[in-house]
Protein backbone atom coordinates (compact mmCIF):
# COMPACT_ATOMS: atom_id res chain seq x y z
CA UNK A 1 0.00 0.00 0.00
CA UNK A 2 1.37 3.36 -0.44
CA UNK A 3 -0.04 5.86 0.39
CA UNK A 4 0.88 9.67 -0.40
CA UNK A 5 0.53 11.73 2.01
CA UNK A 6 -0.76 15.08 0.21
CA UNK A 7 -0.53 18.19 1.97
CA UNK A 8 -3.81 19.69 3.01
CA UNK A 9 -4.68 22.79 3.28
CA UNK A 10 -6.97 23.55 6.44
CA UNK A 11 -8.79 26.98 6.06
CA UNK A 12 -8.66 28.87 9.93
CA UNK A 13 -11.64 30.90 8.85
CA UNK A 14 -14.19 28.21 7.48
CA UNK A 15 -12.15 25.38 8.74
CA UNK A 16 -12.40 23.78 5.33
CA UNK A 17 -10.08 20.66 4.56
CA UNK A 18 -8.88 20.67 0.67
CA UNK A 19 -5.57 18.83 -0.89
CA UNK A 20 -3.23 21.51 -1.66
CA UNK A 21 -2.98 20.56 -5.67
CA UNK A 22 -7.06 21.73 -5.83
CA UNK A 23 -6.94 24.91 -3.84
CA UNK A 24 -5.96 28.49 -6.16
CA UNK A 25 -3.03 30.59 -5.06
CA UNK A 26 -2.94 34.39 -5.41
CA UNK A 27 -0.11 36.36 -7.52
CA UNK A 28 2.32 35.98 -4.57
CA UNK A 29 1.67 32.46 -3.98
CA UNK A 30 0.18 31.80 -1.23
CA UNK A 31 -2.94 29.25 -0.60
CA UNK A 32 -6.36 31.21 -0.85
CA UNK A 33 -9.58 29.18 0.74
CA UNK A 34 -11.88 28.33 -2.20
CA UNK A 35 -14.71 28.34 0.19
CA UNK A 36 -14.27 31.75 1.55
CA UNK A 37 -11.12 33.44 0.12
CA UNK A 38 -9.18 33.17 3.20
CA UNK A 39 -5.67 33.84 1.73
CA UNK A 40 -3.29 32.41 4.09
CA UNK A 41 -0.80 34.78 4.34
CA UNK A 42 1.91 35.24 7.43
CA UNK A 43 1.68 37.36 10.09
CA UNK A 44 4.05 40.41 8.85
CA UNK A 45 4.63 41.23 12.28
CA UNK A 46 5.30 38.50 14.61
CA UNK A 47 7.49 39.84 17.55
CA UNK A 48 8.99 36.91 19.58
CA UNK A 49 6.73 37.17 22.34
CA UNK A 50 8.99 36.76 25.63
CA UNK A 51 6.36 35.61 27.41
CA UNK A 52 8.41 32.44 28.79
CA UNK A 53 8.50 32.34 32.87
CA UNK A 54 11.99 30.58 33.58
CA UNK A 55 10.48 28.03 35.70
CA UNK A 56 13.53 25.98 37.39
CA UNK A 57 11.66 24.29 39.54
CA UNK A 58 11.66 24.34 43.40
ZN1 LIG B 1 -12.09 29.31 4.14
Amino acid sequence: MSTENAATFDCPECDVSAPSTSVPYDSLGYVVCPVCGYAATPDPERSPSADGSPSTGD
